[in-house]
């Protein structure tokens, strides 16, 4: 798994462009004997385990397998060979993890029903899990299970959450149409930067004064462009940005809240503002029975004193929500803190713990077969779980 997670590392690729990829899952497949299928979302491979009937139930597993448009700094031996493309998400780690499970499974599998892998392109673009479901990838499919890793927790821990473990999101585009003109007669024209620096502000009062403080949610613009030089008043300004909500109700309140703003500052400012939303990502919601599965698979994996809460939703966004909409499913984090320095993910020098893989590949293979064997009903006790 460890040289699995480095070849991919060293040559990754960013959504909907894994073909290297996906060739290297298919041919890692082969040589465990395990027939697969490409091409779904384009450069997806899924694959199916043991030889139960259909009608015996198929349960899915689920590993994303972009990378990011971020140039490396980790100085590792394995880093990047393409240039300006970076796996600083783990995804790399998730792949090496799910062939694991592959590997236990072909192995010590027999049924009932089967297991179906899904090597999901796209994840960070935030569409490849939608467009694989457009696809039928959950046809004839009852749960899904997956995981991500998490340097916030140590090696060894798994966290396991029921009810929403990630946030909606909902990313937006502001256009602000001004009339441009000499920096030094602004009374002839109409600021756009000024307007758009006015919103940026006005913004942050929706969360602090429009939303039940014990709901986390979080609006943040990340990018503003607009002028081109200093003495000329710029015609337009463009923000994008991103509504991250935890409670579908403020959810809906603020994206109206936003667009309320928006139509204001065409008043305040003299200028023409227009608000676009972009398919969003539905929240990560963990289902009861799927939850108490994935901590008995947790247990089986780990000690039981690893398995945790996350805490707090995260306010990320994970596509893995499209598949929870169609079928009930798990969501878990595994932990894989290093000792040493390293950036946070998405950054140029994220790295993490090794060690993790064994843990996520066989608490993905405990999780298959945990829900096939308790057909989806609840575990009965801790204790009978521990024993077994
Ligand atoms: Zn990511
Ligand atoms: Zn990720």
């Amino acid at each position: 798994m460890i040289s699995i997670r480095r070849h991919l590392h060293k040559y990754p690729e960013t959504s909907y462009d894994e073909f290297q990829s996906a060739e290297f899952i298919k041919e890692k497949l082969s040589e465990l004997g395990i027939e697969s299928t490409g091409g779904q979302g384009g450069t997806g491979v899924t694959a199916y385990l043991g030889n139960g009937a259909s009608g015996e139930g198929c349960v899915a597993l689920r590993a994303d397998m972009d990378a990011l448009p971020i140039r490396e700094q980790t100085g590792l031996g394995f880093s990047s060979v393409h240039e300006g493309v970076m796996h600083a998400c783990g995804h790399d780690g998730h792949v090496a993890m799910l062939l694991g499970a592959a590997a236990i499974l072909k192995k010590s599998f027999s049924g009932p029903g089967r297991v179906k892998l899904i090597f999901q392109p796209a994840e960070e673009h935030g569409n490849g899990a939608a467009q694989l479901v457009r696809e039928g990838v959950l046809d004839g499919v009852q749960a899904v299970f997956g995981g991500h890793i998490d340097t916030h927790f140590k090696t060894g821990e798994i966290t396991v959450d029921e009810g929403l473990i990630c946030a909606y999101a909902d990313p937006f585009q502001i256009t602000i149409k001004g009339r441009g003109g000499h920096a030094a007669r602004p009374h002839e024209g109409s600021d756009a930067v000024v307007a758009a620096a006015s919103l940026v502000m006005i913004i942050q009062t929706l969360v602090s004064r429009e939303v039940d403080p014990n709901k986390s949610q979080v609006i943040t613009i990340g990018s503003f462009q607009a002028g081109t030089v200093h003495n000329v008043i710029a015609c337009e300004a463009i923000l994008k940005g991103t509504v991250r909500s935890t409670d579908e109700v403020y959810r809906e309140k603020t994206i109206c809240g936003l667009k309320r703003i928006v139509q204001s500052i065409e008043t305040m400012y003299d200028v023409h503002a227009g608000i676009v939303f972009e398919q969003g990502l539905p929240a990560v919601i963990n289902s009861t029975r799927a939850a108490e599965i994935a901590r008995a698979a947790a247990w089986d994996t780990t000690s039981v004193d690893k398995v945790i809460s996350q805490g707090y939703p995260s306010l990320g966004g994970e596509d893995f929500a499209f598949y929870q909409h169609y079928v009930e499913g798990c969501l878990v984090r595994f932990g894989a803190k290093l000792t040493g320095p390293s950036g946070p993910a998405h950054s140029p020098t994220f790295d993490f713990d090794e060690n993790c893989l064994k843990y996520g590949a066989a608490w993905l293979a405990a999780a298959g077969w945990r829900w096939l064997n308790t057909n989806g009903r609840p575990v009965v006790s801790e204790s009978r779980i521990i024993q077994s």
